[in-house]
């Protein structure tokens, strides 16, 4: 079921600046859905995909109160590809439904759906326009590094695992170039948001 409102996806691989983007359009008061986020709402105590992997996984795989041990997850699935995959079918759909019920109570001229996994996932399937987020392969280390703390292997690691730039950017509708200071993103984000109200704002 698509969403009412048009739906522009960001993506991009770690550190790109999917969030500087998505805080930005929030701000000009753009409903800004979080992939991320939503995979977190249907793994909440009391939802049947969190019992699933319990039941699965054993009690461990739960806190002291009851929430999702995330960490204890990420170690089972990343070493077993057949456990990841398990884990992705029961989640992949939960989150669509997840992120098509926040989508649907968009209230502006457009939502945006940010996701790191927009491209990998039927994700794209919901957006009427996807926007990529680019960086270098360095400038993403240097400012995922500057953020996080992490070592450069575990973000060498993480990247590897994503998609590469050129496979990302062949499916992007539009990209961002993300590698100035956030005054250039800024007004690209403007122009970008210029022609999106002007597209969408009165169909
Ligand atoms: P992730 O996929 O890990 O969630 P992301 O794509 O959301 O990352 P951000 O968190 O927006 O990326 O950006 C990564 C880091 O780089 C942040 O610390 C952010 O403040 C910084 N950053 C983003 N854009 C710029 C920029 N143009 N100039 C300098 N720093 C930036």
């Amino acid at each position: 079921m698509p969403a009412d409102k048009p739906v522009v996806g960001v993506t991009g691989g770690i550190g790109s600046g999917k969030t500087a983007v998505t805080d930005y359009l929030q701000a000009l008061g753009i409903t800004v859905v979080d992939a991320d986020l939503a995979s977190r709402v249907i793994m909440e105590p009391g939802r049947p995909a969190l019992d699933a992997v319990a039941e699965r996984f054993g009690n461990d795989i739960l806190l002291p109160d009851g929430q999702l041990d995330r960490a204890a997850l990420r170690r089972i699935v990343f070493a077993d590809p057949e456990q990841r995959r398990w884990l992705e079918q029961l989640t992949h759909p939960l989150i669509g439904e997840e992120i098509r019920h926040q989508l649907g109570a968009a209230a502006s001229p457009y939502a945006v759906l940010s996701s790191p996994l927009l491209l990998e996932t039927g994700q794209k399937d919901l957006c009427d326009m996807i926007v990529v987020v680019d960086v270098s392969e360095a400038v993403q280390l240097e400012r995922t590094m500057r953020r996080d703390d992490n070592n450069e292997d575990q973000v060498r690691r993480i990247m590897a695992a994503q998609l590469a730039r050129e496979q990302r950017l062949a499916g992007a509708d539009r990209v961002i170039d993300n590698s100035g200071s956030l005054e250039a993103l800024h007004s690209q984000l403007d122009q970008l948001h210029a022609e999106l109200l002007e597209r969408y704002a009165n169909p």
